[in-house]
Parts: structure tokens; C-alpha cells; sequence
């Protein structure tokens, strides 16, 4: 049995599996048939719609983990949950989807046990020996292939590196409930306040995403960019040089140290294109640079390009896009 540790969010027509959570239930599928989903209960989500887009995904039953003290996040105590319930079902391998929060818990799951943890894997496979994995190293830029001789594994998936595909004739998941027992001690750290600064879509999943850098010279000047993003239904991304002049917050950097984005396509503007930020927006399926540089790195990862200064050229799409 494989167990998945998924994330939820709120879909159009009701609460379903996070897009990497989804992406870790596919690549499950792939080691087992048998796979089995927990969730926590925050008291907020449905779990019963979580369910039906968890049978979508192949998972056979949804284990919810319920506890006053779970009603808001808290590394220590959703991973006291989860482990709570790894003791029970004691299956082979614990997946994650490798998002902050699917990294954190299952760290902490892997310390409680005292078992390996390989992060961000892209693929994986059982052998008599042990494992087989090949996951991402350096923020994107290498693959490492790594063997674990381990009984029990936890996994974390690297997010976008799996596609995540629906089982044919699906049906919902069988939804089992717990009430979990938790140590008071667990709910030293946990979210308190979630203070929203922004409204709109989120970056990891945005169709569109309009990334500024240096080449955006001000605060003021991502002011076309955000209005470019708003016309096309997405997000401001931007590169780091951006958060750390203080033009952009470090939420919206794309890159090894920020945000990976996999975009239907990504807007580069007066972005180079360092190794640093493309290791967070290669899994864009189209790239369109805007730089003045026809040598720079972005342009020549991109499917199109506009040479020229960005200052008129995005003004000049946002004006076409409103006549239109
Ligand atoms: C450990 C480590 C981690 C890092 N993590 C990240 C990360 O997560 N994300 C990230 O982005 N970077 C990261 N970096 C930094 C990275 O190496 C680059 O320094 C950074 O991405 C460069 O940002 P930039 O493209 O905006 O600036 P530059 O490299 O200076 O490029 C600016 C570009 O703008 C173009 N330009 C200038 N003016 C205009 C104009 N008017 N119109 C159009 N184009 C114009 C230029 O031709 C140039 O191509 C990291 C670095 C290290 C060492």
C-alpha cells in the first residue's frame, strides 16, 4: 500500500485535490495499485467532494485526520497526524506532493520515525533491492539518480514533473474518518493569522504569467506588467534581482529560490534568463521574452521574442489587447 499525503483547495465546483497533490496520487499509481489518501480535516474542507476528485486520481479510500488542534496548519501537529495514521495502515511508501507544506510534514514524519525522506523525485521504481530514484537537484538543474535501501521510503514528488492524469471510470474514494490523538506539545507552531496581500490567481498554478526583472527598472514600473497579467487571467511573477531592490515581494520571485511555475505560457520581460530563475520556469509550456538583448539567455530559450524595450512594447500589447 502507498499512502498519499495530499493538499486541498477550493475548485469551482467545490473542494478538490491541490494540482501537485494530484500529480503525487498519478505518480503512486505507478508503484501500486493499491493508494490511499489522508488528508487533515480543518474543519473547513468537505471531504466527502475531496473524495470524489481523490477517486479521479486513482486513490481507493481518503483518510481524514480530524483534531481541534488541526483546524489550522501546523508542521508538527499535521505531521503527528499523519504519522498517527501511517502506525495504522502501515503501508511501504509515504508520498507528498514536494510543495512547501508537503515537504515540511513529511520531514517531520521522517524525523518522528527515524526513516529516509528523498525529496523532490520525478521517478521512482521498486527493485528486490530497495529503491530506484531519479530525483531534481541544484533547484532544476540536474536530475540525480539515487538508489535507497530502505523497507519503508518517504517521497516527496517534485511539483510539474509529473503529469496528472485521471483513471478511466473513476469513482469516489472511500472516505474514512479519524479522530486523531494529539499531544497539546504538537501545537507549539502553527499559523494564526493568514493575512491575504493579494487577490487573484496564484503564481505555481497561473495560466499566464507576466515575470518582470531588471530590465522593469521600478516598482512603478511593473504597473503595465500587472495590468498585462490582469487582461490575460494571470500572475505577476518577477527574478530576484526584483525582490531584492524591494520592487516586488519574494513571494512572487520565480526561480530556484522562489516559485517554480508551469504557465501556458511565461511572459519574460527584461529578464536575462540565469540559470537560477529558468530552473523555476522551465516547465512553462511557452516562453515569450521581451529584452533588448537578442543574445540574452531568455531569448534563446524562447519560443517567441520581442526585441525591444520592454517599456513600449508592454504598453503597446496592453493597448491591443484593449482595443480588442
Ligand atoms: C544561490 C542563488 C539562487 C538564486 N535564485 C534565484 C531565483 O530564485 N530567481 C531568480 O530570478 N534569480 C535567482 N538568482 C539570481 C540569478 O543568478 C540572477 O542574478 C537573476 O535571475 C537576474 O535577474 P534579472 O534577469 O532580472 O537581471 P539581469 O540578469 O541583470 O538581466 C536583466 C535583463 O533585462 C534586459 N533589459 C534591460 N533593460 C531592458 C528594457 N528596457 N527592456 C527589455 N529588456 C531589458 C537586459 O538585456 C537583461 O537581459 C539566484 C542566484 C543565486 C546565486
Amino acid at each position: 500500500m502507498i499512502v498519499v499525503f495530499v493538499e486541498t483547495t477550493a475548485g469551482d465546483d467545490g473542494d478538490v485535490l491541490a494540482g501537485p497533490s494530484r500529480q503525487a496520487l498519478t505518480l503512486a499509481r505507478s508503484l501500486d495499485d493499491d493508494v490511499v489518501a489522508v488528508a487533515v480535516d480543518d474543519g473547513e474542507v468537505d471531504l466527502d467532494e475531496v473524495a470524489e476528485d481523490a477517486g479521479r486520481y486513482g486513490a481507493v479510500q481518503l483518510h481524514g485526520a480530524w483534531h481541534d488542534l488541526l483546524d489550522r496548519y501546523g508542521p508538527e501537529s499535521w505531521a503527528a497526524a499523519l504519522d498517527g495514521l501511517v502506525e495504522e495502515l502501515a503501508p511501504g511508501v509515504v508520498l507528498a506532493a514536494g510543495t512547501e507544506r508537503g515537504g515540511e510534514v513529511l520531514a517531520h514524519v521522517a524525523a518522528r520515525r527515524d526513516l529516509p525522506l528523498v525529496a523532490n523525485v520525478t521517478h521512482a521504481e521498486a527493485d528486490d533491492a530497495g529503491w530506484r530514484l531519479q530525483r531534481v537537484r541544484w533547484g532544476g538543474s540536474l536530475f540525480e539518480h539515487t538508489r535507497l535501501e530502505a523497507e519503508r521510503v518517504l517521497l516527496t514528488v517534485q511539483p510539474h514533473a509529473v503529469d496528472a492524469v485521471e483513471v478511466v471510470d473513476p469513482a469516489a474514494a472511500e472516505l474514512v474518518e479519524h479522530d486523531v490523538e494529539l499531544d497539546d506539545v504538537v501545537a507549539r507552531t502553527r499559523v494564526v493569522e493568514e493575512v491575504v496581500t493579494s487577490t487573484g490567481v496564484s503564481l505555481a498554478t497561473a495560466p499566464v504569467v507576466v515575470g518582470g526583472g531588471r530590465g522593469v527598472g521600478s516598482a512603478e514600473g511593473f504597473a503595465d506588467l500587472e495590468r498585462l497579467a490582469g487582461l490575460l487571467g494571470g500572475a505577476v511573477g518577477c527574478s530576484r534581482v526584483a525582490t531584492n531592490n524591494g520592487w516586488r515581494p519574494h513571494r512572487d520571485q520565480v526561480g530556484q529560490t522562489g516559485t517554480a511555475i508551469a504557465p501556458t505560457i511565461y511572459i519574460a520581460c527584461g529578464i536575462s534568463g540565469a540559470i537560477q530563475h529558468w530552473a523555476g520556469a522551465k516547465s512553462a509550456k511557452h516562453v515569450l521574452a521581451i529584452n533588448t538583448d537578442a543574445e540574452a539567455n531568455m531569448v534563446a530559450r524562447a519560443d517567441w521574442a520581442v526585441v525591444g524595450d520592454l517599456h513600449q512594447v508592454v504598453p503597446a500589447l496592453v493597448a491591443a489587447i484593449e482595443a480588442r
